[in-house]
């Protein structure tokens, strides 16, 4: 076997990282570096792909320097990524034709509303399983063809390539020699149909979309070609791709059916294994590629809170009541719960299983004495009614987690956790290591180049830190809850 170390590159919405691993995925080293945000107007959330892809390079030298590795000693390369920010790139040159526009950008929404008033979103959500919605790759490509001179004509001329950023990075990596994106990744652009597992004709006609411009979809663990590129030093099989979430599943070893994670960082997101079924949500979640190996498709629900870790910021930075996210829970371990004060962190509307674009956020129940403490405390507790929506929704989709696995961030906050368990009553594990998402693609490549022998493999090399259950007597889950769900109701727009 060549080498002794595994490489993963997250490359994150504000960030890049790359990690070394030993064949034992114990963490060797890590390099990470922040990148700036673009807004150009109000709703558009734009990345400056050479930045991106200088970070990328950047700290990827950094933790091979780090690791004192060269080339050879790198087994294989993993990449999970930010999901459908889309780019566009000549094919001859290399150059892209416009910034990254990123997932949180709305400016198709108006596009997407027309659609939807034509009555396609029941056509697009069986297909994809996704919605018509700005946040998926389609209408930002469609938005770049439409907006910026010549490249339609470019693109039916074949001389454009589209791509979400792991497929980009891989085209870098790889010299321009691979154009090839995994199907998780292919299962958020509205493109892709996720039963047939081919870029659909009749998606591509609606939005107006030259095939020419797509790249090939093959297994999140497969042969993606070599990196050749001298910020690995030398040649390097990319063994491995998949999306941040999808990633994160995997580093978690959630490969049964039944099996859930919920990532807590700056919003939530929560994956659940369906096995070998596309579950159509009746609740308003997500159906999605949660992995493709050795051809076969693990389908999972998805769920999303736009709003979770970086409540805690807002109580820093605007509110200015905390200096930092970890005193959070000081506060709430000497508060308690609280009842009656809710604080609903609608910023940027409601996700699932609301979608509501227009409800904006609100603390309700104060009295005369609430005061700080209470707004802190309700604040993490918002964050548990949220991801508590998601799982009721999933329950009600037919999927009833026995046990979720928690990472990112927020969950070295454990009263966050306690009260999350108590309210969801389900236990909560938190593994020892909590950086799923990168672990989880270096999982994938060091199953494919050998070093990984099987997802079971994988499952006995997840160590959990601490197990989480319920305290909490039902009439006060109840009473929490009927509360919550008042709150949201009174910021609900057009309700
Ligand atoms: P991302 O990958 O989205 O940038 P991370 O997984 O790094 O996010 O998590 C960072 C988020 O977690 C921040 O929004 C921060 O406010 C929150 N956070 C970090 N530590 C704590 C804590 N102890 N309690 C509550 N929130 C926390």
């Amino acid at each position: 076997m060549k080498g002794k170390f595994l490489l993963a590159i997250d490359q994150g919405t504000s960030s890049s990282r790359t990690v070394i691993y030993d064949h034992d995925a114990r963490v060797i080293t890590s390099a990470q570096q922040e990148f700036p945000q673009i807004y150009p107007q109000p709703g558009w959330v734009e990345h400056d792909p050479e930045a991106i892809w200088g970070s990328v390079t950047a700290v990827t030298r950094d933790a091979m320097h780090k690791a004192g590795a060269v080339a050879a000693d790198i087994s294989a390369i993993g990449i999970t990524n930010q999901r459908e920010t889309t780019l566009i790139w000549d094919r001859d040159t290399g150059e892209c034709v416009y910034n990254a526009i990123v997932w949180q950008d709305r400016r198709t929404a108006a596009y997407c509303q027309t659609l939807k008033d034509d009555g396609l979103e029941a056509t697009v959500s069986k297909k994809t399983g996704l919605r018509l919605d700005p946040y998926f790759s389609g209408t930002k490509i469609a938005w770049i063809l439409d907006h910026v001179d010549g490249v339609r004509e470019k693109a039916e001329a074949g001389k454009l390539a589209f791509g979400t950023i792991d497929c980009f990075l891989l085209w870098r990596l790889t010299g321009g020699k691979v154009h090839a994106t995994d199907a998780t990744n292919a299962s958020r652009t509205l493109l892709f149909n996720i039963h047939s597992q081919e870029w659909d004709e009749e998606l591509l006609a609606l939005f107006s979309i030259p095939r020419e411009l797509l790249p090939e979809v093959r297994d999140s663990a497969a042969d993606f070609g070599l990196a050749t590129h001298d910020c690995v030093g030398g040649n390097v099989p990319v063994c491995g791709i998949a999306g941040d979430q999808q990633a994160a599943l995997i580093g978690q070893a959630g490969f049964e059916p039944g099996m859930t994670k919920s990532t807590y960082g700056t919003g939530c997101f929560v994956v659940a294994n369906t096995g070998s079924e596309a579950l159509q949500s009746e609740n308003q979640l997500l159906t999605t590629i949660a992995m493709r190996i050795n051809g076969k498709v693990t389908y999972g629900l998805e769920g999303s809170v736009f709003v979770a870790g970086s409540a805690m910021q807002w109580l820093r930075d605007e509110l200015r009541v905390i200096d930092a996210a970890p005193e959070s829970e000081g506060i709430a371990r000497d508060t308690g719960v609280v009842e009656g004060v809710y604080v609903v962190p609608a910023f940027a509307g409601l996700g699932a299983p609301y979608w509501d674009p227009d409800a904006r956020g609100a603390i309700l129940g104060l009295t005369r004495g609430s005061g700080r403490d209470d707004i802190v405390t309700a604040t993490l507790q918002s964050v548990a009614y949220q991801t508590c929506d998601l799982i009721d929704a999933m329950s009600e989709d037919g999927i009833k987690p026995s046990v979720i696995r928690v990472d990112g961030g927020m969950v070295a906050n454990g009263w966050f956790l306690q009260f999350l368990s108590d309210v969801l009553n389900i236990p909560v594990e938190r593994p020892k290591n909590v950086e799923s998402t990168v672990l989880g693609a270096a999982y994938l490549a060091g199953y494919q180049a050998g070093i990984v022998s099987s997802p079971d493999a994988i499952g006995e090399l997840w160590r959990r830190d601490k197990l989480f259950e319920p305290e909490m007597q039902a009439d006060q889950r109840e009473r929490l809850l009927a509360g919550w769900h008042d709150a949201v109701r009174r910021v609900r727009s057009g309700i």
